[in-house]
């Protein structure tokens, strides 16, 4: 298989932000700065949101500034509103991630507005993005609600249609927010909105691990060909309003399982795993994913028998 895809490290964002206890700033840069030398060089690195509402990511302006000193990283920023992607614009930060979900239970949760609104906040952003500017729109709850339950192939398709419009340059990203899609599903989502919109634009995928089935859907989504997928360091992260969710797919789970089927993540598994067991470690994460310990378990066992 001659092909390669994009492995977006979420988790200095969507896995960082579950975690309790403050993480020092350095720590961050820490993680940001060994995840690049790793090869992951796309990494949302915090949220532009309300301070209140999000402490352990109070320091993503300062992040981003410090994030400039490292030479292949390309930061993004998650932004829930139009007010604050213009604050990230104006702290100069070179990609948004605009989040807004399909159903109206989770975004009125999520950002107080109904879908409607949040998408007209988009379409404002995106039409006046700069040219030098990237964006990624996340739709959230794009196959499962923690309300509503399962989310319509129609509902996906109706709302991105002004969405991609408004910017078709940018990346659209499905979010699988409660981790109960399953392959079949995301297969089918994919095939749809690649039917309505064109396979040429640029197609994300963000997993859940739940129910252990995001490296499947992954590939699932690959199938239909998506190159861009979503993954957080040590499957860190969850959701708040689904009791019991575990974190994103895990990155060094993609790595294994791409690199094994002869796709290029131009990423170091050896050198991830170690990363992961540190990230693992964090006081208040919740880790999940399989490489790491599989991996880790395979290289005690080859040193015990090679020192005997
Ligand atoms: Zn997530």
């Amino acid at each position: 298989m001659n092909t390669s895809v994009t492995l977006v490290e979420v988790g200095p964002r969507d896995g960082f932000q579950s975690v309790g206890p403050f993480i020092p700033t350095e720590k961050k840069l820490h993680f940001l700065t060994q995840l690049d030398a790793c090869g992951l060089h796309d990494i949302e690195i915090g949220s532009f949101v309300s301070q209140k509402a999000l402490p352990q990511l109070a320091d993503t302006p300062t992040l981003l500034e410090l994030a400039r000193d490292i030479p292949r990283l390309r930061p993004r920023v998650l932004v829930p509103t139009l007010q604050q992607g213009r604050r990230a614009l104006a702290a100069d930060a070179p990609c948004l991630a605009f989040v807004l979900s399909v159903s109206e239970a989770h975004n009125r949760s999520n950002v107080r507005r109904t879908p409607e609104a949040s998408a007209s906040e988009y379409v404002a952003l995106a039409t006046s993005l700069p040219d030098d500017k990237e964006m990624r729109l996340n739709i959230g709850t794009a196959f499962d609600c923690p309300f509503e339950g399962r989310v319509q192939v129609d509902d996906v398709v109706r709302l991105l249609e002004p969405l991609i419009s408004a910017l078709p340059r940018a990346e659209f990203c499905l979010c699988d927010t409660t981790g109960r899609a399953d392959p079949k599903q995301v297969s089918d989502l994919f095939k749809a909105v690649g039917e309505s919109f064109g396979r040429d634009l640029r197609w994300a995928f963000h997993a859940h691990d739940t129910y252990g089935l995001g490296a499947a859907n992954v590939y699932a989504a690959f199938l239909q060909g998506v190159r861009v997928f979503d993954a957080s360091i040590a499957g860190l992260g969850g959701c708040p309003f689904a009791p019991g969710a575990t974190g994103n797919v895990a990155t060094e789970d993609l790595i294994y399982m791409f690199e094994k089927m002869g796709v290029s993540t131009g990423c170091d598994l050896d050198r991830m795993v170690a990363l992961a067991g540190e990230a693992a470690l964090l006081p208040g994460a919740q880790s999940g994913g399989r490489a790491r310990q599989a991996i880790t378990a395979r290289y005690a066992a080859e040193l015990n028998s090679s020192s005997t």
